[in-house]
């Protein structure tokens, strides 16, 4: 924690300007979505605002995803596709530049020359500029980081009372969801008592659980995505000996970059600018006339990847237009559309989308040649975890031809992904936001509904109303649990400059996993 954390914990840093109107935010979570926001707040508004995040861990900015100090999880993307603002973009390279970062950690530059930082320098950047921010703030708003966990939402009077297990009750006009996903937890075929065995790691986001291991342990690692390539990288080197197995139900893994990041380039290629995601751009025009259908979108996709892969590109262009203007899209799909997406789709989706660090791909790829690291289509039927025992039994049927197959393990670490079904479930506040009508579940079953405007939409349709009429949105997202909800209260109309910041937030998401 730096200084002016500490400052910022449970004290507001700057002084507000006498006789203006101050008007009220508090934002639950303080992850990159609260970094980003107050970022901007601060940075925007002409009116001054007291800003709250209620946040458990010691900073504000590093959440689930920044966390990691193992110097092997890096960014899934490069550097250049990562800011807290969109109006500042080589905010993130000025700052690795003044900390030396690039020296510091040589090996995160791939071949092309595009850096993939380490998540935890990502996460002490965010911290930085919402402490710098807060210092610096416009108008004299202030920010005040509350190290606790809001539990339960009331509104009454247009007024929102947030209840906080350690800190009594905050109150403000302005609420901003920005819970993020929930941690890692064992679904079946685990049994209920798995998470209490010592050879089973129920969160792969704690890496020194991996290291409880002898060096020459067998690991099963169940999921193949990208938090199983930063666990097998862990494991690579902490534990050189270790035999490894990876298994996923239908043997995908995280694809590659495209080749103008993982191959060395030409003198044009490297004087070309580096592409960003751009999510202000138009639906892509092969979409555009489309009637809203996967199959046909699928379709259309498909064409336009042939055309591109005939003249000598990649497919990556094609895919990224449509993942750059997804949160336009997704909206317009039927509900029984988006659920048949999310079941039969999605994971084809996911292995294109969260592409591979090029350095943990080619450690692990090397690893796999030499047969050290193995992957397979295999889906786990059952775990047996006796109490008293220190390994575990796992039952497999493996690829097509389905063989059975079962092995003793010493480790065995869930990577099965982010279950957002549970994250209501583990999360008393927005249990109660349920509860009082202010969300409700997606009928999709992923995240909450929400408006255009991201505004919350209660179980009974109704709209978290604002009084003035104004519902401009802070934050927008498609409909997912990753991202911010805001309610609005009185007159909100006045936090002026949030429009422009909610755009500008919306854009910053648009690298999220
Ligand atoms: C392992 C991992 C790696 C990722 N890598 C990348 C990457 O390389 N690039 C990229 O663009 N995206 C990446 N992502 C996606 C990442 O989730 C988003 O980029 C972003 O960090 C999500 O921000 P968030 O604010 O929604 O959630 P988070 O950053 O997770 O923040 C949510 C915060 O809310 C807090 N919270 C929850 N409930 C409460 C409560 N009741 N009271 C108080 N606080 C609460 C939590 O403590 C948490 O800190 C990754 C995600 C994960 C999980």
């Amino acid at each position: 924690m730096n200084q002016d954390e500490a400052q910022m914990q449970d004290a507001e840093v700057s002084t507000p300007i006498k006789g203006a109107a101050m008007r009220r935010m508090i934002i639950v979570g303080g992850g990159f979505s609260a970094a980003t926001l107050a970022v901007q707040v601060l940075r925007t508004t002409d009116v001054p605002v007291a800003i709250t995040v209620i946040e458990p861990r010691e900073v504000i900015g590093a959440g689930l995803a920044y966390s990691t100090m193992d110097p092997d999880h890096r960014l899934n993307g490069p550097l250049e596709g990562h800011m807290i603002d969109p109006a500042c973009p080589d905010e993130l390279l000025q700052w690795c530049l003044a900390e030396r970062i690039l020296d510091r950690d040589p090996d995160c530059l791939g071949p092309a020359g595009h850096a993939f930082l380490r998540r935890g320098d990502l996460g002490s950047f965010f911290s930085y500029t919402v402490s710098k921010q807060a210092r610096e703030a416009k108008c004299g708003s202030t920010l005040r980081h509350v190290r606790d966990v809001a539990i339960s939402v009331t509104c009454a009077n247009e007024i929102y009372q947030v209840e906080t297990k350690e800190h009594g009750v905050l109150t403000a006009e302005l609420l901003v969801i920005a819970t993020g996903n929930p941690e890692p937890s064992l679904r079946a075929p685990f049994p209920a008592s798995a998470h209490l065995h010592p050879a089973i790691v129920a969160n792969p986001l704690e890496p020194r659980r991996l290291l409880d291991v002898a060096d020459n342990a067998r690991a099963l690692v169940v999921g193949s995505g990208l938090t199983a390539l930063d666990v097998v990288s862990t494991l690579l080197r902490e534990r050189p000996q270790c035999d490894i197995t990876v298994i996923s139900r239908r043997g995908l893994r995280p694809s590659a970059h495209a080749p103008d990041i993982v191959e060395r380039p030409s003198e044009d290629a490297a004087a070309a600018k580096p592409k960003v995601p751009n999510t202000d751009a138009p639906v892509p025009t092969f979409l555009a006339d489309e009637v809203p259908s996967i199959r046909r979108w699928c379709r259309a996709l498909r064409t336009e990847i042939s055309r591109v892969q005939e003249a000598g590109g990649s497919w990556h262009d094609p895919f990224d237009a449509v993942r750059d203007t997804v949160w336009k899209l997704w909206p317009q799909l039927p509900i029984d559309e988006q659920q048949r997406f999310l079941k039969k789709l999605r994971v084809y989706y996911d292995v294109h989308r969260f592409r591979a660090p090029v350095m943990n791909d080619k450690m692990v790829r090397k690893a796999e040649a030499k047969g050290r690291v193995r992957f397979l289509a295999a889906t786990l039927l059952n775990v047996d975890a006796p109490a008293k025992s220190l390994n575990v039994t796992a039952d497999m049927q493996v690829g097509a031809d389905k063989t059975r197959l079962r092995r003793d393990y010493d480790l065995v670490i869930n990577c099965t992904g982010l279950d957002a079904r549970s994250a209501l479930s583990d999360n008393p506040v927005l249990v109660s936001l349920v509860e009082q009508g202010m969300l409700s579940v997606h009928e999709n079953g992923l995240g909450f509904d929400v408006t255009a405007n991201c505004e919350g939409v209660g179980s009974d349709g109704t709209i978290q109303k604002n009084p003035a009429g104004d519902r401009a949105p802070v934050c927008r997202h498609i409909r997912r649990p990753g991202g911010s909800y805001v309610h609005r209260s009185a007159s909100s109309a006045h936090c002026a400059g949030l429009e422009r910041h909610n755009h500008l937030a919306r854009s910053g998401k648009s690298l999220r996993r």
